[in-house]
């Protein structure tokens, strides 16, 4: 059985890496974001420019419109997880208790969930550069 180690998926130059490191996809060094992710004030600001390589991480206007369908898949993932949660740990639970649950959950979490699929959305598309 072959044993997946993280410190092997998250290498530079894996996309991974540029994601859970919140890293410029380009060089993997500079910072992507403007501030940090839990920011509400600049919740998802990405700079515009890597400060580090220089790169433009906005490709064309609008780029970033697309990470709405990143977004969307992890407020599924994000649901799902919630729900099969509930039914193991509380079999017998409430519609209410679970609704109130995943509003809140969901609510706290979208400055994650933005700034995630953003950069998810830019690893699509930018490639690693040493
Ligand atoms: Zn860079």
């Amino acid at each position: 059985m072959k044993v997946v180690n993280i410190d092997t998926m998250l290498k530079k130059g894996s996309k991974l890496y540029s994601i859970f490191k919140l890293k410029c996809p380009h060089c993997h060094e500079g910072p992507f974001f403007e501030k940090s992710l839990l920011s509400w004030k600049a919740m998802g600001k990405v700079n515009s420019k890597c400060p580090n390589c220089g790169n433009s991480n906005n490709k064309e206007p609008g780029f970033y419109y697309g990470a709405m369908y990143v977004s969307y898949g992890l407020g599924i993932a994000l649901f799902v997880t919630i729900w099969a949660a509930f039914t193991i740990f509380s079999p017998n639970y409430s519609w209410v208790s679970l609704l109130v649950t995943l509003v809140l959950i969901q609510l706290l979490s979208f400055p994650v969930i933005y700034g995630l699929s953003k950069i998810i959305w830019a690893n699509f598309f930018i490639r690693y550069k040493k």
